[in-house]
């Protein structure tokens, strides 16, 4: 008799494959991302992002206390402003977008983690991450000084975690630097450590309106095409004394998720991008696809391949869902 193993004995029903499960998500490991707009009385949809809105801060609070009542305790904070120049210096103002919406978060619901996304092309007239020599190139050093500022007000409004994006050299030192001196020596960094230049961020810049108005981001973000040069940015964080580490995107980065997990032991956070969530908001729209079956699965997706923590679109949907006993 051919002899051979029977793996099907333990998904013969829901109570045993349960049993066996080896990956779950909680609501604590959703971080749900925040655009903050000036003006009053403003929530409006992103048009390539359904169910994802522009809050002005008199509007915050019905969102914030959606939140809230789902379970979820993180939200990672972009702000858009009115007011934008070569050297994006709302930044780091201290009145701010950003850090209005940080004192007003903080005011209110004191147990919410408050994440910063600190980087500088959402308030730079041209878009990019740092200050642009005039030939075009991003500097790299000048730019750490305006990133190393833009933290520590940051850190000064309230933040919790301070969460550099702007793929420069040196941004964990710098801004470690930066807060220690400030007296935030208690504030954690949560590093954009590998940060691809991706094609799916296209719904965010509509969102952030922080699309580049030339070129591209091709000399700071990671070429598509590197794992070890993925394994090398992470090291350099981690030296630098960076708390979490960050996988962007996430879809078509399982892999570096992955890879980032064996070799690493900090908290490990992907971030699960626009252009993943508008693809499945508009196959699910046309029926093309079950939303909850497919999000779910990647959510668990991103927790097999080695994720702690997961930045998503998604998280008031996944929130629900849990809910509901999934
Ligand atoms: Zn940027």
């Amino acid at each position: 008799m051919i002899t051979f193993d029977r793996h099907r004995r333990l998904r013969r029903s829901p109570a045993m494959r349960n049993l066996v499960r080896e990956n779950h998500v909680r609501v604590e490991d959703l971080i749900y991302p925040l655009f903050i707009v000036e003006g009053e009385n403003i929530k409006n949809e992103i048009s390539s992002m359904p169910g994802v809105y522009h809050f002005s801060l008199d509007r915050l609070n019905e969102e914030l206390q959606e939140i809230v009542s789902l379970g979820i305790q993180s939200v990672l904070l972009f702000g858009v402003p009115e007011h934008k120049d070569a050297l994006g210096t709302e930044a780091y103002a201290e009145d701010g977008i950003v850090q209005q919406a940080i004192r007003h978060i903080k005011s209110g619901f004191p147990e919410m983690l408050v994440i910063a996304d600190t980087c500088l092309c959402e308030y730079t007239d041209h878009g990019h991450c740092g200050v642009l020599h005039e030939c075009g190139e991003l500097l790299n050093d000048e730019s750490l000084v305006l990133l190393s500022q833009a933290a520590v007000s940051q850190a000064k409004a309230g933040a919790d975690i301070i969460a550099p994006s702007n793929m420069m050299d040196g941004f964990v030192t710098a801004i470690r630097e930066a807060l220690d001196e400030a007296g935030f020596t208690h504030i954690p960094i949560m590093s954009y450590a590998v940060k691809y230049a991706s094609a799916y961020y296209g719904p965010f810049r509509e969102a952030a309106k922080s699309a580049p108005q030339f070129g591209n981001r091709k000399s700071y973000q990671m070429d598509y095409a590197n794992a070890r040069e993925g394994l090398r940015e992470a090291e350099s964080d981690v030296i630098e004394g960076a708390d979490f580490l960050m996988v962007k995107p996430g879809l078509a980065y399982m892999d570096m998720v992955l890879r980032l997990r064996q070799s690493f032991d900090l908290p490990l956070v992907v971030y699960n991008i626009s252009g993943e969530y508008s693809m499945v908001k508009a196959a699910s729209a046309n029926g093309w696809i079950d939303e909850q079956g497919v999000v779910m699965e990647t959510m668990v997706g991103f927790k097999r391949a080695g994720a702690d923590l997961i930045i998503t679109y998604h998280a008031k949907d996944v929130a629900k869902w849990l809910q509901g006993g999934l």
